[in-house]
């Protein structure tokens, strides 16, 4: 299915719940814990119901998130539900790690490939300070056993934080990591709608201090193409790495013209750009017994509306962060 500026829509992030074992204070905040009503999450016949129907517009990739997607119960059982729709090309994870160790195994049989683990510091007292939870080891723990089990790709996701994580030694660390381990490091600049800000590093200060601080030589660099990777990510290998790095830059690198993607919140609302708060309420016209052609003619609706890029949408912004959109 195309949207109205001709791109192939084909990936939806479904956001399973918006509640989170961690409190990343750049993420919700450390004060927010106010959560959507258990009644107006989807259930899981519910999200089935839309993706039955997003496949029939072409959407064949998706990847599960939340708030933290393990949290929910039943959450590895629905991996292999909508693994096993007809016509699905790829579901993927998106977790903090935390109960990967608990998981990893049912995820394995649910039918799950590649995993995404969001991992901003390898260090134990940064961690704590980042998410509020000692959590560190638990999520070295299911990193290791992701490998282990065969995931493949297994990426880790870190976002840049001024002061916290953009230093030599945090940043040798986690290319120590992509050489010790098959794990693909991406890092990630922090988008707007954080609760707190001036935290800001560019995925290109982050290569220049990669740079002059030795630990990358740039005639070294091999670009690699790491499967499931969007339009914004690009991935190098150093000799001797068995995993790869790269960069996700959303805002000094915009990638409109390439975006395939929808999302689609815990309680129901489609948004078409992360760059936008407009949102198409699906829970509301599911809850009143509408009928799938009504439902797929708000999809399309949706679809013909997403903006051609993070200008058009720009402005829209409510700064309520990502939980409110799946992240
Ligand atoms: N709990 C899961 C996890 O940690 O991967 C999924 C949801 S979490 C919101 C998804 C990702 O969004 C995490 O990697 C988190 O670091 C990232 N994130 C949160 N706020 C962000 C922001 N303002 N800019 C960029 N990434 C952000």
């Amino acid at each position: 299915m195309l949207d109205g500026y001709n791109r192939q829509i084909n990936y939806l992030r479904i956001s399973l719940t918006d509640r989170c074992n961690l409190r990343c204070f750049y993420c919700r905040g450390v004060t927010d814990f106010s959560f959507i009503d258990h009644s107006e999450i989807l259930t899981y016949e519910e999200f089935l119901h839309l993706a039955r129907l997003a496949l029939k517009l072409g959407v064949d990739r998706f990847r599960l998130t939340g708030g933290e997607p393990l949290v929910r119960k039943g959450a590895a059982r629905f991996v292999g539900q909508i693994n096993s729709l007809p016509g699905v090309k790829d579901v993927s994870l998106t977790t903090n790690g935390i109960l990967l160790e608990r998981y990893i195994s049912e995820l394995k049989e649910a039918g799950l490939r590649r995993i995404n683990i969001s991992l901003d510091t390898l260090d134990r007292e940064k961690y704590q300070k980042i998410t509020g939870y000692n959590g560190l080891s638990q999520v070295l723990t299911g990193l290791e056993l992701a490998v282990r089990t065969g995931f493949n790709p297994v990426k880790v996701n870190t976002v840049i934080l001024r002061d916290f994580n953009d230093d030599g030694e945090s940043l040798s660390q986690f290319i120590n990591l992509a050489f010790k381990l098959p794990v693909h490091l991406r890092f990630i600049e922090l988008m707007d709608f954080s609760p707190v800000k001036g935290l800001f590093v560019s995925a290109t200060e982050i290569f220049k201090k990669l740079k002059d601080s030795g630990l990358i030589r740039e005639a070294e660099l091999e670009p690699v193409f790491v499967e499931g990777s969007g339009p914004a990510a690009h991935h190098y290998r150093l000799p001797g790495m068995k995993g790869t790095f790269g960069f996700i830059a959303p805002y000094s690198h915009h990638f409109c013209g390439a975006c395939n993607r929808l999302r689609l919140t815990a309680d129901g609302q489609l948004r078409t750009c992360l760059f936008s708060t407009r949102s198409y309420d699906i829970k509301a016209v599911l809850r009143r017994g509408a009928g799938d052609e009504e439902i797929i003619a708000l999809l399309k609706k949706a679809l013909a509306e997403k903006p051609g890029s993070w200008q058009e949408a720009n402005g829209q912004l409510t700064g309520k962060g990502l939980r409110s959109v799946g992240g």
